[in-house]
């Protein structure tokens, strides 16, 4: 079963992945923006790096991993 927290990191990858960088709320307590950092991937010459999401209030974190560079 998916927990409700679950279900809404799951929502912040995806806005995420759409583009979104700023004003998607923290999953966990909903108590401040995530902040979003971008990690490139250590192999060279390889796009594919990932997007530390972070709340900077609670300190609830995740990482997406994805395949290309962000624009
Ligand atoms: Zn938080």
């Amino acid at each position: 079963m998916v927990s409700d927290e679950s279900r809404r990191w799951i929502d912040a990858w995806k806005r995420v992945g759409e583009g979104e960088r700023n004003g998607i709320r923290c999953p966990r307590n909903d108590d401040d923006f995530l902040i979003l950092e971008w990690i490139q991937g250590k192999v060279p010459d390889s796009p594919v790096g990932e997007w530390w999401l972070h709340c900077p209030t609670c300190g609830a974190q995740s990482f997406m991993r994805v395949a290309s560079e962000p624009d």
